[in-house]
């Protein structure tokens, strides 16, 4: 069965009450998702990514697949 993935970026900030969904991006399940996600977080700062699959191409279910979490993009307001 062929599954379709894609990755929402989302920026979070505790101090504020902040999670926004920012992007949706495609992935690629030929090619190194790790890779792809680490691309999506640089380009939208992103201190947090979920990456959700579907059976079907219409991405009418959509299951939480992993949470990639990144450190470095995270604000710092608490700081
Ligand atoms: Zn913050």
């Amino acid at each position: 069965m062929t599954r379709y993935y894609i990755a929402v970026t989302y920026d979070v900030c505790g101090h504020n009450n902040l999670y926004e969904e920012m992007s949706e991006y495609a992935l690629d399940s030929s090619a190194d998702m790790d890779k792809q996600i680490k691309e999506f977080a640089k380009i939208d700062f992103a201190p947090l990514i979920k990456v959700y699959h579907s059976v079907t191409s219409d991405f009418k279910e959509l299951k939480l697949y992993k949470e990639y979490e990144f450190k470095e993009y995270e604000c710092g307001c608490n700081q």
